[in-house]
């Protein structure tokens, strides 16, 4: 018998009335035949893949928005989030002005309450997917399907609309700033301020602003799309159920402003209520020896006295060697070669952003 993590099973046929997408995604986690069908109120409904759902109104304003969430599996909350947005446009409770695409990233993860299956999908975009041995891994898989749809959503939109791509998270651990932006590398274009504006009036106002190309799907999103793309994490991670909805309820108010086109007025742009940090250090794992000198249950965004021993890896001691130099995404438990941790630092984005 079929069973899926929310004990909810929907078939393609009940949708219409349930408008339970999320339920029909973790009934067939690994695909779904393509099926559409039209709203009375003229949207059309396209179901593309499993966790593939692209709805494009009668007469579409001007944005293409891409939502994303469950690109890791046990990363509840948003995936919450996306999925009551979904029902209430389904059930036709509110009207979305723009074309949309809703993606849940790695339904068979969810299922299993687990972050991936094998492989980090966030880390296997703009062709990642590709670079491995060529063994059949599902995220890889799943990562280049997703490149594709994506693509698919708004080349059918035509160019000269906007492009928006979130892809919504929860982070391991608790942070010093609860939700936090990860801005991918533009290479040199200028930050955008009405997303900055945007996604402040969503909660978030911690921002990495990243200086090298990156393997997420929010760079694939800027590099290849030309979207406004972001990671954004949104709080910490806990299971189906668990979340505490009330703390996303900023978040899920902008998103559904911006979905029915009645965003209000946003605060002028003022980097005074921001926080931006980029990169100084990315510290790789290079023995089975590495080991991290903080409590594991350690905050993004901690600050330590100059000086302080971060991490030591055989005879190799990272310490902090900047004022204000914080850790981000700390992993003594990733493979050798790969990155165990990150350290940044304040900045100021004075001149670098732009309307
Ligand atoms: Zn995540």
């Amino acid at each position: 018998m079929k069973t899926n993590i929310l004990n909810r099973l929907v078939e393609p046929e009940t949708l219409q009335h349930s408008g339970d997408f999320l339920g029909l995604t973790l009934t067939y986690p690994e695909q779904l035949a393509p099926f559409s069908y039209r709203l009375s109120n003229g949207t059309v409904v396209e179901v593309w893949d499993t966790g593939v759902l692209c709805l494009t109104p009668a007469n579409p304003a001007g944005i293409d928005i891409v939502l994303s969430s469950g690109v890791h599996g046990n990363e509840t909350a948003p995936i919450e989030l996306c999925a009551a947005i979904c029902q209430d446009l389904l059930l036709e409770k509110i009207q979305s002005t723009h074309r949309l695409l809703f993606l849940f990233g790695n339904p068979p993860a969810m299922n299993s309450a687990k972050r991936e299956l094998v492989d980090n999908l966030n880390r296997l975009f703009s062709g990642h997917h590709s670079k491995g041995d060529g063994e059949p891994i599902w995220e890889r898989q799943r990562a280049a399907a997703l490149e594709q749809y994506v693509l698919r959503f708004y080349q059918a939109g035509g160019e000269g609309r906007e492009r928006l791509l979130y892809d919504l998270h929860t982070a391991i651990r608790g942070s010093q700033f609860e939700k936090f932006a990860v801005y991918p590398f533009l290479h040199g274009k200028p930050w955008s301020k009405s997303q900055l504006q945007f996604l402040h009036a969503c909660g978030v106002e911690t921002f990495l602003l990243m200086q090298t190309p990156a393997s997420t799907f929010s760079y694939f999103g800027a590099q290849s799309c030309g979207a406004h793309a972001f990671t954004l994490e949104l709080g910490k991670v806990r299971p189906f159920g668990e979340n505490d909805m009330s703390r996303f309820a900023a978040c899920d108010a902008m998103l559904r402003a911006l979905i029915v086109d009645a965003l209000p007025v946003l605060a002028d742009f003022d980097e005074s209520r921001f926080n931006f940090f980029v990169v100084s250090r990315a510290v790789n794992k290079h023995s089975e020896q590495f080991e991290l000198c903080f409590a594991r249950n350690i905050e993004n965004f901690s600050q330590f006295p100059l000086g302080t021993v971060l991490a030591r890896d055989g005879d190799i001691e990272y310490r902090v060697d900047e004022p204000g130099e914080a850790i981000i995404f700390p992993n003594a438990d990733v493979a050798l070669g790969q990155r165990a941790m990150l350290l940044v630092k304040p900045v100021s984005v004075a001149g670098q952003v732009s309307d």
